[in-house]
């Protein structure tokens, strides 16, 4: 990792769209920071040290932006890989739950054997918006009955306090809005 790249770093590389993908929203572009490697394997450094000494067996993530970081982290923590993915695109037997978020409404799948009871999972998505998002993927993995779940996104929006949804949660987010 390189050292001297503050958290003002990376969040000043990240790219504000307005109005996108509808009128007021403020879309955080998180490409222009990415692209930048040391801004990669910095960001993936940073939010996979929180949990070097967790036991993480699996990281599950939310498609798709949620990917980008996600198989990084699980690759460093020496972790499995996981993806909970839209309608229609997992092969095998699926479980679902539907949910709204910042913009639109939405469902997610899961296969029913991507978890076992014993597993310590940590949970990735790019950003914190509502919650509404990471609220249908926890409630997909609580019906597998994990040991624990951990939660860390790349950024959170402060202000929609997302976070409060869930408060019995480990929740981590690297940059703040
Ligand atoms: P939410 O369910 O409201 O927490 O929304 C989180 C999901 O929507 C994440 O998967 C984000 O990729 C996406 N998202 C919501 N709001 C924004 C935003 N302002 N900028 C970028 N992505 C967003």
């Amino acid at each position: 990792m390189t050292r001297e790249l503050s958290l003002d770093d990376i969040k000043s590389r990240i790219r504000n769209i307005p109005d996108f993908p509808e009128p007021g929203i403020q879309f955080k572009d998180i490409t222009t920071a990415l692209k930048q490697p040391e801004i990669f394997s910095a960001v993936v450094d940073l939010l996979a040290a929180s949990y070097t000494d967790k036991h993480i067996s699996r990281v599950v993530c939310v498609e798709s932006r949620g990917f980008i970081l996600g198989g990084a982290i699980a690759a460093k923590l020496g972790a499995g890989f996981v993806p909970i993915r839209k309608p229609g695109k997992l092969p095998a037997e699926t479980i679902s739950a539907t949910y709204k978020m910042e913009y639109g409404t939405n469902s997610i799948e899961i296969h029913k054997d991507a978890i076992k009871k014993d597993d310590i999972l940590l949970l990735h998505d790019d950003l914190l918006a509502t919650g509404g998002t990471v609220r249908a993927a926890v409630e997909l993995l609580k019906s597998f009955n994990p040991r624990k779940i951990y939660i860390c996104f790349f950024c959170e929006l402060d202000f929609l306090k997302g976070r409060e949804t869930l408060p019995d949660f480990h929740i981590r987010s690297l940059i703040h809005f």
